[in-house]
């Protein structure tokens, strides 16, 4: 097995300096890195090329020199001069202070490891010098993975411990206290309100692990977005892993519920062939009982939560029962179904406004309404409308617009198997299109002939009347 030929240490910087010789971008580049410790930071530099003026540190034009070194922790080394450069090591060398010497692995005593700063968490990536593109890279993911509020938790954990000594003993039980506050998703989303709100939450929880029953249960209305995993949120994607339930809709894909954490259970109450669906107050009955059993509830809906998903239904039932709650945002269909079709759903001189309606269920008054809507240039995006299609159309066409408006189709937005296709609204309400399976979008307005369309569609009797 190989041996790293690094040890990765935190080095301790406060009441220290960190130095940094040289003038040019490089040194900028490691100014503002050692701006984010407690470090007061000192440049000193024949020549300043880059622009240090925003920064907050010590600067000395000159060659370097013993003083400098006093107090220092670190010394970065960013200069081309041979000579000064092999000067400031030798000085650094005999105050006994490790120095770095920016893409001169040969010469260097430490590394910088890429660094995910959520003070007081730091994660830092190294490659020993090797592939610093690649620890970015690593990086990047990790950002990903951590809530930028973990810090915070840290931080809040830290404040805590008195109290936590003083409450419950030191052993397992303080173990699991310390465990369910990093995976608690209660103080999590209070932390998003702040820091008293977030030690309210915190409190809460160790009066419960202190032995004073309460209710721990939270449920999390998700948008799971329109089907591909990718389009997930950050925050979705984290609830999920930590969920102790999934419920979620036909609508939503195996593949995104299957990012749950493994051991989740799942609960699916989406309607499906010759399987009795799930009623929306039998849903909300569930959602209170998961709740009141203290469990961390995942309810996924697909695309957003709000929009076209009963989720007022759901929330009010939560409310009632006293049962915490909270939102997160997804990409909704309409949105998806835009950017396939790279449709500008809003056009400066062509479209002012869009509006999202479902198309099925509409009364006259709701069709006369959208109607003027897009008379007056705003552009419609009709959920729910694939088997009213043709009727649709049809009384747009008797409210007054025009049979030459042209209407774009998305099935499946936002996933592998998207289609996508173009028509006008005297077309589409001549009779129905054999559309893909699966879940539609239609646009409707003049903004549409600006988006790219894979598929023109019409029907025959209407091409021979063209040809
Ligand atoms: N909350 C969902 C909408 C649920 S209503 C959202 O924000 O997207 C169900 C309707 O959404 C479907 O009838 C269809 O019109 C639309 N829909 C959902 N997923 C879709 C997808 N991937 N592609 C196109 N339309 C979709």
């Amino acid at each position: 097995m190989s041996k790293l030929s690094i040890f990765p240490v935190s080095v301790k910087v406060t009441g220290k300096s960190i130095l940094i010789v040289g003038g040019g971008i490089e040194a900028l580049n490691k100014a503002r890195l050692a701006l984010k410790t407690e470090a007061r930071v000192r440049v000193v530099a024949a020549k300043f090329d880059a622009d240090f003026s925003a920064l907050d540190l010590e600067r000395r034009v000159g060659s370097v020199a013993a003083a400098d070194l006093e107090a220092a922790a670190l010394v970065f080394v960013a200069m081309d001069d041979d000579e000064e450069r092999d000067h400031a090591i030798a000085l650094a060398h005999r105050a006994g202070v490790p120095v770095n010497v920016v893409d001169q692995p040969d010469l260097c005593d430490f590394y910088t490891p890429a660094i995910v700063d959520r003070a007081p968490i730091s994660v830092a990536i190294s490659s020993e010098g090797a592939a610093p593109v690649l620890a970015r890279a690593v990086r990047a993911q990790i950002e990903s993975l951590l809530s930028p509020n973990i810090g915070a938790l840290a931080a809040l954990a830290g404040q805590l411990r008195r109290r936590v000594e003083s409450l419950i003993a030191a052993g397992p039980a303080r173990r699991r206290f310390y465990e369910a506050l990093v995976g608690s998703m209660r103080v999590e989303t209070a932390l998003e309100q702040g820091a008293p709100a977030a030690r309210r939450a915190a409190l809460r929880l160790l009066n419960e692990h202190a032995g004073q029953a309460a209710q721990t249960g939270l449920v999390s209305l998700v948008g799971a977005g329109p089907g591909a995993e990718d389009l997930l949120t950050i925050r979705a994607q984290r609830l999920l892993q930590q969920a102790d339930v999934i419920v979620f809709d036909q609508l939503v894909p195996e593949r995104v519920v299957e990012m749950g954490r493994r051991d989740a259970r799942r609960i699916s109450v989406g309607k499906s062939k010759g399987r009795h669906s799930v009623s929306q107050s039998e849903i909300n009955a569930l959602l209170v009982s998961l709740g009141n059993q203290n469990l961390n509830v995942v309810r996924l809906k697909s695309g957003d939560p709000m929009i076209f998903g009963r989720a007022h239904e759901e929330l009010d039932a939560l409310k009632a029962a006293g049962i915490a709650y909270q939102i997160v945002p997804g990409v909704t269909s309409a949105l998806a179904a835009a950017a396939d079709s790279a449709t500008p759903v809003t056009l400066r001189g062509v479209a002012s406004g869009v509006v999202f309606a479902t198309a099925h269920g509409a009364d006259d008054g709701e069709l006369h309404h959208w109607a003027a809507l897009a008379q007056a240039g705003v552009t419609l995006g009709l959920y729910m409308g694939k088997s009213v299609m043709a009727r649709t159309a049809a009384e747009l066409l008797a409210h007054g617009m025009a049979a030459s408006v042209p209407v774009g189709v998305v099935v499946n937005a936002g996933r592998s198997d998207r289609f996508t296709g173009l028509t006008s609204l005297g077309d589409m309400a001549a009779s129905d299109f054999d559309l893909p399976d699966g879940p539609a979008i239609f646009f409707i307005g003049e903004s549409v002939a600006k988006g790219e369309w894979q598929q023109l569609l019409a029907h025959a009797d209407a091409q021979q009347k063209v040809a």
